[in-house]
């Protein structure tokens, strides 16, 4: 009856650490999603910045034609100016060229805004770009490391499922199906009781009378309780 016992342990140890394992086989993918994620969101950001930058640079060139424009119009007023033959054209034209004065100093404040922020930006990605390497290097790190632990962890868990179903099989029949009848209706058959007197599974305790039966290890005790398998330890 020992070696029965002895075994139904191991079924029991085998039964958690595949259960476990599960549970982290499953964690795992959802934790290499998230690491990627993590990446992405960074990559994003130096996207982000670098398509800001190439729009500083149009926006500036763009500038720059307004520029030629505004002088191409001072220029042009600045002939006509000539040619005026009242006071009335001559104060509207020099009112036109001061507007456009104006303009041309709004559009030079634009554009050193544009240089401005150029620069603060350049340093940003400069800095984003030598954490960012730094960064993706740990993280791809893990997930080279998870996806190596899952490998692992697989492998143990072929050969786990493998001795368990074996360690099943070689259990005597009647104690086997008592065995498939409990776990047919809870998620653990098998539960420990040590020398507390408390059964794992229902958290009841045993009587002492139960509690020596078990310690003799001589025969199959179930709890009273909860109907497990106990064994002692
Ligand atoms: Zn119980």
């Amino acid at each position: 009856m020992e070696e029965v016992l002895e075994r139904l342990a191991r079924i029991k140890d085998l039964s958690e650490e595949i259960k476990k394992n599960e549970v982290i086989l499953k964690n795992i993918p959802e934790t290499i999603d998230r690491l990627k994620k993590e990446i992405d969101q960074k990559n994003r950001q130096v996207n982000q910045m670098k398509n800001r930058l190439i729009e500083i640079k149009k926006l500036y060139k763009l500038k720059e034609g307004d520029i030629a424009d505004n002088e191409n119009k001072i220029n042009k007023l600045n002939q006509q100016i000539h040619a005026v033959k009242t006071n009335e054209e001559y104060r509207a034209i020099l009112k036109e060229i001061e507007f456009l004065k104006n303009a041309r100093t709004a559009i030079e404040d634009e554009m050193i805004s544009l240089l401005e922020e150029e620069e603060t930006l350049k340093q940003s990605l400069g800095n984003l770009e030598r954490e960012i390497k730094e960064f993706v290097e740990q993280k791809n790190k893990e997930i080279q490391d998870l996806e190596r632990q899952k490998e692992q962890i697989a492998q143990t868990q072929e050969k786990n499922k493998f001795i368990f179903q074996d360690e099943i099989k070689k259990l005597p029949e009647e104690v086997r199906k008592i065995y498939e009848r409990i776990i047919a209706a809870r998620e653990r058959a098998i539960c420990v009781v040590s020398d507390d007197g408390i059964c794992t599974g229902c958290f009841t305790n045993v009587t002492p009378q139960t509690l020596n039966e078990l310690r003799k290890k001589d025969r199959l005790v179930l709890c009273d309780s909860c109907g497990r398998i106990l064994i002692y330890g």
